[in-house]
């Protein structure tokens, strides 16, 4: 199947730039985001099964992987939840159309160009609230790769962007239920506070520190380097 390409909407846009540039100053909570979309994934499965009992899933295991590759360097979120159609990736992912966007990019800005080191450290604080979760991916990595397939669905869905204004999407015949979201983690700067983060240990700790109130298992794969 050939991948087509589109172009994110202004504002998704906006955001990205900031993403990219690390205007973020604590990257860690990217994992945070990623590993709260799972588990919202999760909670949505398990409520979807049990209203619908043709939906097919299996809901006998539901989990989250964190999978590291040193070598690959590419860090890898997955989970066995709801999964997203095709409609899905292009509305949720590939457009804001969320009314706190706007204003968030608002008010970091303002709070930045303040020099306000307390509002611009509030304005970050908001983030994840304003639903800008996914993008902040895009702070660690040079490349994200999501691929999903929705519960009751058979096709899967595969979407690729370097965060530069356009992604791509693709059908694909195999891919397993739920969705995994795998980063080209960019070279480890210390200076610029990008740890690596395909450091077991790192993981854990930023696991431990943002995710512990998760209640889905979460479950760390490490290929050696
Ligand atoms: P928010 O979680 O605040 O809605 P995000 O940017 O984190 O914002 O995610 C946008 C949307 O993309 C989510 O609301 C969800 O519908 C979809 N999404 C993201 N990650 C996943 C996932 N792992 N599984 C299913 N849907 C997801
Ligand atoms: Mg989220």
């Amino acid at each position: 199947m050939t991948a087509e390409t589109f172009e994110f909407q202004v504002e998704a846009r906006q955001l990205l730039q900031m993403m990219v540039h690390s205007i973020y100053s604590n990257k860690d909570v990217f994992l945070r985001e990623l590993v709260s979309n799972a588990s919202d994934a999760l909670d949505k499965l398990r409520i979807e099964a049990l209203r619908d009992d043709t939906l097919g899933a299996d809901v006998s295991d539901l989990h989250i992987e964190i999978e590291a590759d040193k070598d690959a360097r590419t860090l890898t979120i997955r989970d066995n939840g709801i999964g997203m159609s095709r409609d899905e990736v292009v509305g949720l992912i590939g457009t804001i159309a969320k009314s706190g966007t706007a204003e968030f990019l608002k008010k970091l800005k303002e709070a930045r160009q303040a020099g306000d080191p307390d509002k611009a450290a509030a304005a970050e604080g908001l983030i994840g609230q304003f639903g800008v979760g996914f993008y902040s991916a895009f702070m660690v990595a040079d490349e994200v790769t999501l691929l999903t397939r929705r519960a009751g669905e058979s096709t899967g869905t595969r979407w690729t962007s370097t965060g530069e204004g356009t992604y791509t999407i693709e059908t694909v015949d195999d891919a397993p239920q739920g969705t995994s979201v795998t980063l080209r983690l960019k070279p480890v700067d210390n200076d610029n506070r990008l740890f690596d983060y395909t450091s077991p240990w790192k993981i854990k700790e930023i696991v431990k520190r943002y995710s512990d109130f998760i209640t889905w298992p979460i479950r760390l794969i490490t290929t050696a380097g």
